[in-house]
């Protein structure tokens, strides 16, 4: 049937028939939120991220039960730690400010899911993901690192673990980690297709982990490349990963779109600090409106096929959206 016997518009006439026929649906327990935790006390609010926050670890439980509160599911956390060195030693230290973070929320019988970021750039005093020989990465010197760090979150109460930092064989190691020290129950967020990308900047400034020198570019993905995610994926798939993500999500909502087709693991999106300080900034410009532009980019993630989005609008989705 087409034009005039079908006409497209006789279903966007009322907003009731425009909510009968709509397919994609925002729910807040698709969403997780971050944090970004520095040991004591206190809260600071991110410069390029204005609404953002860093939190003190001794400052995070009235945080932990508005999230709750919120409908929100999970949290996902970044440590800032107090002292970085070559090798980033804070980040599997017993009283490490996220192993802290894990065991204080815990203690607070919370029923979110802790995430539990994991990667070294934070920890390091060059900013690079992992140890360095000759100015490059160490890929497997790395992995016995990464290995210790995870048994650590682990040991603090960790639900999940999000390997970031596109280490190689890292989700194994991982894997053989968490499973050789009684965890096998723990899940892994695998960042899988995780681009070097230019909208991680405002990241860098609320984490304190940009790199002292060179770039990422050896180990994050190069953004023109589709494929390649997918071997990527595929590659997480099979090292043991429960969960595979594609960050960031806005300029990446094909590749998205793609590991739905190629895969029936849940897939994790990334609403990255880029995506979120360029709406706030065109905002406060006057260029955009704020709350449409959320909405839609949001639900363009969801729509290219993420099961649950990683996003610094939980808490304001929250309040907009139905439980
Ligand atoms: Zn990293």
């Amino acid at each position: 049937m087409i034009f005039p016997e079908y006409r497209a518009r006789r279903l966007r006439k009322t907003p009731a028939l425009r909510s009968l026929v709509q397919e994609t649906r925002l729910s807040i327990r698709d969403f997780i939120y971050p944090l970004f935790i520095f040991p004591g006390k206190g809260k600071q609010e991110i410069p390029s991220m204005p609404g953002v926050y860093r939190l003190g670890v001794e400052d995070l439980a009235g945080e932990i039960k508005e999230i709750e509160k919120l409908g929100i599911p999970a949290v996902m956390l970044f440590g800032l730690p107090k002292f970085k060195d070559a090798v980033g030693s804070e980040a599997y230290k017993e009283k490490g400010v996220i192993q802290q973070a894990v065991r204080s929320i815990k203690a607070q019988k919370s029923s979110l899911a802790v995430i539990c970021d994991l990667c070294l750039c934070e920890y390091t005093d060059h900013g690079h993901c992992g140890k360095l020989e000759n100015g490059e990465l160490d890929n497997d010197a790395t992995l016995e690192i990464l290995a210790e760090v995870v048994v650590s979150q682990a040991r603090a109460g960790a639900d999940l673990v999000a390997p970031s930092g596109m280490i190689d064989g890292q989700v194994q190691a991982i894997r053989e980690a968490l499973d050789e020290h009684g965890f096998e129950g723990i899940p892994i967020m695998a960042y899988s297709a995780k681009y070097a990308s230019a909208f991680y900047g405002p990241f860098r400034d609320a984490a304190q982990s940009a790199p002292q020198f060179g770039d990422r570019k050896s180990y994050q993905m190069n953004p023109p490349n589709v494929r390649e995610a997918l071997r990527e994926i595929q590659l997480d798939i099979d090292e043991g990963a429960d969960i595979v993500m594609v960050k960031p999500a806005l300029a990446y909502l094909d590749v998205i779109a793609r590991a739905r087709m190629e895969c029936n693991h849940p897939i994790a999106a990334y609403n990255v600090s880029g995506e979120y300080s360029m709406i706030e900034a065109a905002a406060r410009a006057g260029f955009l409106e704020r709350e449409r532009t959320i909405m839609e980019v949001l639900t363009a993630i969801k729509r290219a096929g993420a099961d649950m989005i990683i996003s610094y609008y939980a808490k304001e989705m929250a309040k907009v959206l139905e439980k």
